[in-house]
């Protein structure tokens, strides 16, 4: 990761110097079809003045008001009119003066067209400005692309680490309770025991069953809402004993260790898909379960207002730090590391909750609760 900050910093650097650069260039080559563009209108005054000799020579330039003008040593004659006429169709970017000279009555000589000079000034301007503006537009959209592609790539390093993570922490969960289990039905097999000791076992493993049996639904149901086309049942959905089955299920998943309280209103029904909304409501209760110490109290309250159907799953345990609130409903995504988690999971739970909250169009929390752990709250449009 280190090795790819310093990459993309080294390529923006270069990319500004490029730009820098190529910008500088830029003005250069502008300034210099400017200077180029001048030189034109200076050497058009020179070929003018040259022409203006060599008709008036020729003669061209007659009429009953002709003046004599001095051309160098050579004294010619030109009626102003028509010089001014033939030089205006001729040379339209000069602008021909006639000044009165001490020994003869009329000179003449040239300056640049003003109009025409105003022109060129404002073409180089626009052309600057187009140059600078272009330079920039491109350096912003080459600086996105590689945000982009930089962003894009830490999110494939972070999901391949998620992944990897997922995997080690489903192997522990699946070989855990099946090699309990197994370690439990031998023992029945092998041993004669009395029938408490039996009950006992059997109950151990069918805890430890039913444990495999959760985490492949969750595997299961994660891959499914992942799919393109999701199957949704919608049905009306009596929220209220949903709510009371999962948490009296939950209560004696857990008979010791925690204090519980359950809050529904009554017949609060919504329009829903009953496996997953059983599903968000479990995981967000096993979760309050695996991140709170013994004896924590763990709180399920269902509401109905005018316009939302509001439910939470309050906590008091280890809380969730504000910066990880928007990434612990990735897909794999576990807070912490695998070495200093304590905890095993997934890492599907939430992604799970989030999903089901998506498809039902709801809103979900992420709250401190007092004076320690965390509330999660969604609310269901009616
Ligand atoms: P898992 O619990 O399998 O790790 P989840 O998707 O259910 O995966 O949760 C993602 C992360 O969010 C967990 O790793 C945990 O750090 C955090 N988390 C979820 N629920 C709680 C909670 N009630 N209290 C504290 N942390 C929680």
């Amino acid at each position: 990761m280190k090795q790819a900050r310093w990459l993309y910093t080294l390529i923006a650097v270069y990319v500004i110097a490029a730009f820098s650069w190529w910008t500088f260039l830029l003005v250069r080559y502008n300034n210099l079809i400017h200077n180029l563009e001048q030189g034109n209108l200076r050497h058009h005054a020179e070929l003018a003045q040259q022409e203006l000799v060599y008709l008036a020579l020729l003669g061209s330039f007659q009429s009953e008001k002709a003046l004599p003008f001095k051309a160098g040593k050579v004294v010619l004659r030109a009626d102003t009119a028509l010089v001014r006429h033939h030089l205006t169709k001729a040379y339209p970017d000069l602008v021909l003066h006639i000044k009165a000279e001490p020994e003869f009555e009329k000179a003449f000589n040239f300056s640049k067209n003003p109009v025409e000079l105003n022109r060129l000034e404002k073409e180089r301007q626009k052309r600057q400005w187009m140059f600078i503006s272009e330079a920039t537009v491109f350096a912003f959209l080459l600086s996105w692309g590689f945000v982009v592609i930089f962003r894009s790539y830490r999110q494939k390093v972070a999901l391949g680490r998620q992944q990897n993570n997922f995997l080690m922490s489903v192997t522990h969960e699946l070989k855990t309770p099946l090699a309990s289990a197994q370690l439990m039905l031998q023992t029945l097999q092998h041993r004669q025991l009395d029938e408490i000791k039996q009950k006992s076992l059997l109950g151990n493993a069918l805890k430890d069953l039913g444990r495999l049996n959760n985490l492949m639904e969750k595997i299961l149901l994660a891959s499914k809402l992942d799919g393109a086309n999701a199957q949704k049942h919608f049905q009306e959905v009596h929220l209220s004993s949903m709510c009371e089955e999962v948490f009296n299920r939950f209560v004696n998943l857990h008979p010791n260790g925690f204090v519980f309280n359950l809050h529904l209103s009554e017949n609060v029904y919504l329009h829903g898909d009953s496996f997953m909304l059983e599903s968000l409501v479990s995981n967000l209760l096993e979760n309050a379960a695996k991140y709170s110490p013994d004896g924590g109290l763990i709180s399920l309250t269902l509401n109905q207002t005018t316009d939302v159907i509001l439910l939470s799953v309050a906590d008091q345990g280890v809380g969730i730090p504000e910066t990880e609130r928007n990434r612990i409903f990735e897909k794999f995504y576990r807070v912490g590391s695998e070495e200093t988690r304590t905890t095993k999971g997934t890492g599907l739970g939430l992604f799970i909750v989030s999903d089901v909250v998506k498809q039902h169009k709801a809103k979900i929390k992420v709250l401190d609760n007092e004076p320690k752990g965390t509330i999660f709250e969604i609310q269901f449009p009616i």
